[in-house]
This record gives structure tokens, sequence and C-alpha cells, in this order.
């Protein structure tokens, strides 16, 4: 089944569904911001193009609003009339992904044409995450030239590196912060997923992820000393046999799983629609049932990961150079993806003990996962009320994000941050098209899209 299938009230906001929006799009990806983790191959002029496009494009805003360049990243203010309200913020990243060297012939349309062919508008950028950028702006020019003014303070704010560094909305961030500003909700990107609630015994009931927080990262290195010898004599064992008893002790004591209050709120909502025993008599009384249905959530490749910290040993290294040589010291990374309770303290305070004190522990790079954010909160059920007006047949559930985004930055004056492009393309482009070749975007999913962010700043920003 097509996405498009799902789509309803595709005659609200014909007024600005023109041409414009579409010409806006396919303009915006002309310009070549692309971010390197090398920022002097970085192209600035671009972007400041890019800046002197939106200004020109978007004449209500600029009047209303205020414009800061926070270096190369955008935040534009646009205050409210009234003063209790908390601002909401909208977010999306100006810079994109380079091209594949040698997959330039591959595109359809070249990389940066803007071109629109067989109801798509193709470019890097057009899925990640231009169009919303664009979206942002078109909602938010529409409702000002009606003449209305925002209630609650809005921003909009655009930055410059999301994919390499995140140094723009570092910045952003701690000047608001400086400023005092608190925020009710936050919408950042992160596609939508569509998929079946067969795992959770629901077969045939269709699901829509709402990213609520992203899991935490860590490399576990462990090394294991050795003097080496000759194999003929290998007492006490050998350095690789002592990584792999300790990867097996892992693998086999893995953090225990958690049923975490958005897996709850799931649950609760698809009770109704799940046919399938056990799980029919479990969430029927969670309680009861927590530790069967964790054990149920383990054994299925699309919930085990929900509640679960994982586990990916990824590397081991040196090994000896001979079959008949003992190797010296050796090491190995456990890649680890961390639910909410196992900070990368508790995740050591579980291990250490388990594992021979001649094997050394230590963390490559770690980061805890961030706050969830609450569906009962008032931004995830506003979000919830507008994506149900316009896409039809969808439960939209509340989930951990899969990649990192600059939204958890945002997380240290909002309560409430939300990853969700409401851009609901068919599942074959977004992921042959993300970060890939032949990226682009069908007109309809993108219309579709800017009336969400309409209706979600008119009733949450305006009335
Ligand atoms: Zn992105």
């Amino acid at each position: 089944m097509s996405n498009a299938e799902l789509f309803r009230h595709e005659d609200e906001y014909s007024d600005l569904l023109s041409s414009a929006a579409v010409e806006h799009l396919r303009a915006a990806l002309r310009f070549q911001t692309v971010s390197f983790v090398d920022t002097s191959r970085t192209d600035w002029k671009a972007f400041d193009a890019f800046h002197d496009f939106l200004k020109s494009a978007y004449p209500h805003i600029m009047a209303y609003g205020t414009w800061e360049d926070i270096g190369q990243s955008i935040l534009i203010t646009l205050p409210g009339t009234g003063d209790t309200l908390l601002p909401a913020l909208f977010m999306a990243h100006q810079d994109v992904v380079p091209i594949q060297p040698g997959t330039e012939q591959n595109w359809k349309h070249a990389p940066f044409s803007g071109d629109l062919a067989d109801g798509y508008i193709w470019g890097r950028g057009s899925m990640d995450i231009k169009e919303m950028l664009i979206g942002h702006m078109e909602a938010m020019e529409l409702l000002l030239s009606k003449g209305k003014k925002p209630k609650r303070t809005v921003y909009l704010a655009f930055g410059e590196d999301e994919e390499t560094c995140s140094r723009g909305v570092t910045a952003t961030v701690k000047l608001l912060r400086e400023r005092g500003v608190r925020l009710e909700y936050v919408l950042d990107e992160s596609s939508g997923d569509v998929l079946d609630a067969g795992d959770y015994g629901a077969p045939g009931t269709l699901l829509c992820t709402i990213g609520v927080y992203e899991k935490g990262y860590a490399d576990l290195h462990l090394t294991a000393r050795a003097r080496g010898g000759h194999s003929s004599n290998p007492f006490r064992g050998t350095s690789l046999g002592a990584l792999s008893q300790a990867l097996s002790t892992m693998l086999s004591n893995p953090l225990p799983p958690v049923l975490s209050d958005s897996m709850r709120h799931t649950l609760r909502l698809l009770a109704p629609k799940i046919t399938e025993e056990p799980m029919r008599t479990y969430v029927a009384d969670m309680d009861r049932y927590e530790k069967e249905i964790l054990a149920w959530c383990l054994k299925h490749e699309s919930l085990y990961h929900q509640v679960q910290t994982t586990m990916a040993p990824t590397m081991v290294s040196p090994g000896a150079p001979a079959a008949n040589v003992l190797p010296g010291d050796m090491w190995a990374v456990v890649n680890m993806r961390l639910i909410p309770r196992d900070t990368p303290d508790y995740v050591m305070a579980h291990f250490r003990p388990l594992i021979s004190q001649d094997i050394e522990l230590s963390f490559d790079q770690s980061i805890a996962a961030s706050r969830p954010s609450s569906p009962e909160s008032y931004g995830y059920r506003q979000l919830k009320g507008v994506l149900e007006h316009y896409f039809d047949r969808l439960l939209f559930i509340p989930v951990q994000n899969r990649g990192a985004t600059d939204c958890r930055h945002y997380e240290e004056i909002c309560g409430c941050c939300l990853r969700f492009g409401p851009f609901l393309e068919e599942e074959d482009v977004s992921r042959e098209g993300i970060h890939g070749t032949n990226e682009r975007i069908s007109v309809r999913a993108y219309l579709q899209g800017i009336r969400v962010l309409c209706r979600l700043m008119e009733e949450t920003c305006f009335s």
C-alpha cells in the first residue's frame, strides 16, 4: 500500500499550496550547502546565498520577525502577543551531506538541480531536510500573510552543521538559555516510519512513529594483556582466550530490559487492536505480566531494541602473526546503544564485577540517552491530533529515535522535544534517497507535510 492512500484533507490550505511552495523548495535545493567534518572544505558562500534567498522569498516573516545570524546558523524570532505562553520552536538544518564521489552519474536528475519531474522534486536535501526548513517557512509565511499574529512566541531555528559537528545548535541553545528562554515544545526532523503492528499481536494495524528521545551510545573497550611467546606453552591461557571469555560473559549477561513509559503508552493505545495471544492477555494487565511482555519484546526484531540496551561486539585486534605464536596485548570493542536507565556509569557498574579483573575496561566514547519527552505533554498531544487529522488509519506511537539529531541539545531548555518530519514519503524512496543517490520527495508528500506544519502552528501558536 502506498502512503499517499493514507492522506486526508488535501484540499486544505489551498491558498498556500500553490506552485510557490514547490518553487521555493526547488530553489533551496540549488544552493550547495554541503557540510564537511573538515570545515575548511565547506563553501560558506553557498550558505550566505541561501540566506539571501530566504530573506527575499518570505517577506512577511522578514517584516514581522527578527533574523539573527549565529555563525552560519539562523534564528528567527516571531514575538507572541500574549505573555503567558511558553514559546514553540521549529527546527531543521541547512546543511546536506556530500554526494558520494563516483555516484554523480547515477542520479537521474543532477543532485543540485532541483528538477521537478515525474511528480517529484529532485535533489540532495529534498528529504534531509530542506523540505522541512522550507515547510516551516511556508507555513509561517502563510499564517502571517493572512494578517494573523502568533499568541505564543515562535522560533524558527536552522543549524548549519547537523550532519557533522552540531556547533550551530550548541551556540543557538546557549544563546536562548542566556536569555532565560524556556520552550513549550520543539519539533525537529526524523522520518516517521509506517509499520505493521504484527509484532505487538495486532496484525493489520498501521503504526507511525514519533521520536521522543534518542538512545545513548557507548563503545566499551576491553583490553587483555599478555607477553606472547611460543604457543606450545599457553600456561594460564592467551589474551585472545581471555577476551573471548569476557565477550561471552557480556553477551550472556545483558542489562535487564525495561518497560518504558512510551512502550506502556503504546501498548495501552494498541490494546483494543491486539487480537493475538499471548499479547492480548498480557496487555490487559500490564503490571501483572510485565516480565512476560518484556520477554515477548526481546523475541521480536522491531521491539527488542526499544526495551533493552543493545550490545554488538564489532572489533577485535590484533591477534598473533602466526598460528604457533601466542598473541600479545589484544583488545575488543562492544558497540552499545543505551536505554535511558543505562547511563555509562550504570553499564560499567553492571559489567565490571562480572568480568575478570585481568581485563581492562574503558569507554572509547560514551553518551547517555537523551531525556524522554512524555506522550502526555501538550506538544505531543497537539502534534498527534494534527497528524490524525491529515493521515487516515495510522496509530501514532512514541518511540526512541534511531539516529542522533540536533534536537537533544534543546532538552536543556525544553521538556517536550519531538522528532517527526511530517513528510510521509514511500519507504523505498526515503531509504534510497536519504544520504543516498536520487534523493527526492513527491510533491504530494511535501505539500501534505506543509499542511501539517500550518495546522500545528495555527492551533498551538496562533489561537
Ligand atoms: Zn537531517
